[in-house]
């Protein structure tokens, strides 16, 4: 079942993300990505990147997957919020998709056409790079954005089309 949605919907997603205050609860962390049968994106946050590898690997087995080197974050659930609204932006579309591995729908999946290296290289890893980078700007809301208003969220609005 196709969910991407409309772009209009996910640059005002993106502003409004962008703008709120971080949870108290967020933290450091990783940004994790692998992609199956070099088409279907997966990407995810976690505290430890070697233990929620092995348990993706050991609920959900499949050979057709490959993962990427983890980018590390200083604040991962807000990090996978706003790569997931890049992402959804970029791709062709997200899809909820049936596992039969582990025979359950998962979610937060993302398709990209062509070579799955050429695009964990021009897309992919770029954009969670900007990410990552992003958490250490003044421009980036900490606890009060109404005094910060940020102008650069057009620069990565404007390159986030899909080609
Ligand atoms: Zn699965």
């Amino acid at each position: 079942m196709p969910t991407r949605r409309p772009t209009h919907n996910l640059r005002a997603l993106y502003a409004s993300r962008r703008a709120r205050a971080t949870s108290l609860a967020d933290g450091p962390g990783f940004l994790y990505t692998f992609v199956d049968r070099g088409r279907y994106w997966k990407l995810g946050m976690t505290s430890n990147f070697e233990r929620r590898k092995a348990q993706w690997d050991n609920e959900c087995p499949c050979a057709h997957r490959r993962w990427l080197p983890p980018i590390r974050v200083t604040r991962r659930r807000r990090a996978e919020s706003l790569a997931h609204l890049l992402l959804e932006m970029r791709s062709m579309d997200r899809p909820k998709r049936y596992c039969a591995h582990c025979r359950r729908t998962h979610i937060e999946i993302f398709v990209f056409r062509g070579n799955w290296n050429r695009t964990w290289r021009i897309v992919i890893r770029p954009l969670l790079l900007r990410v990552a980078v992003q958490m250490f700007s003044r421009l980036d809301a900490h606890t009060d954005v109404s005094r910060h208003p940020d102008t650069s969220d057009n620069i990565d609005i404007q390159v986030s089309r899909p080609q």
